[in-house]
C-alpha cells in the first residue's frame, strides 16, 4: 500500500510517498513558494534531488504539480495516482472538535474550518491543500492527523488557564498543546525499548520549535505548548512563555500595534531576540564556542528551561523513569542535552557524557550511564511515518 503525505503551510506544500510493506519513504519534496513564483524540489530516496522553478499561483496548482512529479516518466515514481491508497494531511491544530485521526468528510472539513478562528496561519493553507488533493483525487480516502491530538488526555488542571472561565469557555481557550505526532512516537518507541507500557517518559522535542510533555503509561498528561506554538521553552525565534503583563508593556513603550505583537514573539524574540545573532541553533553554537555571551545566555536559559520542565513533571507524575530527546537540537545537540541533566543526580539522572558525543543517530540509542535509575534517550522522530500509519489504520478500518 502506498500513502501519500502532505503538509500543507502558507507557502509551501511538503510531501512523503511511504511504501507502508517496508514503512520506507520512496519519493519526498517540497512544492515551495506557492502564490510568489513556484520552486519545486523533488527526489527520490537514494537519488539525486532535482530542483526547477514551476509557476504555482495557488495550492491547488501545487497539488497538480506534486501528481506530474509523482507521475514523471523521468523522475517519477508512480505510473498513475491510482496507486496512492490515501492521502494523510498533517494538521497543526484540530481545536477542541478534531481529537483523533479522522477520514475526512463534510462533517470533518467544517469543524476543520471552525479551527480558522484559532489558529488562521495554517489551518487556511490546510484547508487549501486538503480542497486541491480532493479535486485531483476524487474517490481517494483523504485522512486527517492533528498535532493537538495526543494531549488530548490531559487533565483539566494541565489544560486549564487561571483566566475568566466564562471567557475561556466562549473562545476555546485552553492548552492544546503541539508537536502530538512527535511526542506520540517516540514516546511510543521509548516504551518499547524500555519494555514497561507504565513507564513516566519526558519528551523533550527540541527543534526550531520545541516543546517538553509528560508521559505516562503512554497518555500526555501535560506538555508545555499551550493555546498556540508560542507557550514553553525559548525556541528559535519565539519567546515561549513568559509574564503575560510584558505583552501590553512592550506594546506601549516600543509603539508596536496588536497586529505586530504577535509577529514580534513569534519572530524577533527566542536565539534570535536574545542572542541577536540566529534563530538556528548551529550558528548560536558556533558563537558559544567562540565565547559569544549573549549566545551563551541564550544556550542556558534553554537548558535551564528544560532543567525545570524535567522537575516539574517529574513531580506532577510522581516519578520519571525515561526522558527523550529528539528534533534537530534534541538529536543533534550534545551541549543542550549535557547541561540540561547537569547537577540532576538527585532525581536519579545520570549521563554518560561519552555516549552523549553523538550527532544524529539513525535510530534510538541509550546516552544514560549504566547506574542511571532514569534512562536517557535519543529517538529520531518521524512524523510524517505516524501520518501515514494512521492513515493506513483508518483506510484498512473503512474497507
Ligand atoms: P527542526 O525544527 O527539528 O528541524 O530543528 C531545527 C533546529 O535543530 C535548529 O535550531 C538547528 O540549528 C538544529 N539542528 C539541526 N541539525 C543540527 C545539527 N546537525 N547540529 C546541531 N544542530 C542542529
Amino acid at each position: 500500500m502506498k500513502i501519500l503525505v502532505v503538509n500543507a503551510g502558507s507557502s509551501s506544500l511538503k510531501y512523503q510517498l511511504f511504501d507502508m510493506t517496508t514503512h520506507e519513504v520512496i519519493a519526498k519534496g517540497n512544492c515551495d513558494r506557492i502564490g510568489v513564483d513556484g520552486e519545486l524540489t523533488h527526489a527520490l530516496t537514494g537519488k539525486d534531488k532535482i530542483k526547477k522553478k514551476i509557476n504555482m499561483p495557488t495550492h491547488a496548482q501545487a497539488v497538480n504539480v506534486l501528481i506530474d512529479t509523482l507521475t514523471n516518466k523521468e523522475y517519477g515514481c508512480i505510473s498513475d495516482m491510482s496507486e496512492i491508497s490515501a492521502v494523510g494531511h498533517r494538521i497543526v491544530h484540530g481545536g477542541p472538535w478534531l481529537i483523533d485521526s479522522v477520514l475526512v468528510d463534510d462533517k470533518v472539513l467544517a469543524d476543520l474550518e471552525k479551527c480558522l478562528d484559532l489558529a488562521p496561519l495554517h489551518t487556511k493553507p490546510h484547508l487549501l491543500g486538503i480542497k486541491g488533493c480532493i479535486n485531483a483525487m476524487p474517490g481517494t480516502p483523504q485522512v486527517l492527523v492533528m498535532d493537538t491530538a495526543f494531549h488530548q488526555t490531559m487533565p483539566p488542571e494541565a489544560y486549564t488557564y487561571p483566566i475568566d472561565y466564562d471567557v475561556a469557555q466562549r473562545h476555546n481557550i485552553r492548552r492544546y498543546g503541539f508537536h502530538g505526532t512527535s511526542h506520540r512516537y517516540v514516546s511510543g518507541k521509548a516504551l518499547e525499548y524500555l519494555g514497561n507500557p507504565n513507564a513516566k517518559i519526558v519528551t523533550c522535542h527540541l527543534g526550531n520549535g520545541s516543546s517538553i510533555s509528560a508521559v505516562k503509561s503512554g497518555k500526555c498528561m501535560d506538555t508545555s505548548m499551550g493555546f498556540t506554538p508560542l507557550e514553553g521553552v525559548i525556541m528559535g525565534s519565539r519567546c515561549g512563555a513568559i509574564d503575560p503583563a510584558v505583552v501590553p508593556f512592550v506594546m506601549e513603550k516600543e509603539n508596536i500595534p496588536v497586529e505586530e505583537m504577535g509577529n514580534w514573539m513569534n519572530k524577533k524574540c527566542g536565539f534570535l531576540g536574545v542572542s541577536g545573532i540566529s534563530s538556528d541553533l548551529r550558528e548560536i553554537e558556533d558563537a558559544v564556542h567562540a565565547g559569544h555571551e549573549r549566545a551563551t545566555l541564550a544556550y542556558n536559559i534553554l537548558a535551564y528551561q528544560i532543567k525545570k520542565y524535567i522537575g516539574s513533571y517529574t513531580a506532577a507524575m510522581n516519578g520519571l523513569d525515561c526522558i527523550v530527546f529528539t528534533a534537530g537540537i534534541g538529536e543533534n545537540n550534545m551541549d543542550i542535552r549535557r547541561m540540561s541533566l547537569e547537577n540532576m543526580e538527585y532525581f536519579g539522572i545520570k549521563l554518560d557524557l561519552e555516549k552523549n558525543n553523538v550527532r544524529g543517530p539513525k535510530d534510538t540509542i541509550e546516552i544514560s550511564a549504566p547506574d542511571s535509575k532514569v534512562k536517557v534517550l535519543i529517538i529520531p522522530t518521524n512524523e510524517e511515518l505516524v501520518i501515514a500509519s494512521d492513515t493506513m489504520a483508518i483506510v484498512n478500518k473503512t474497507k
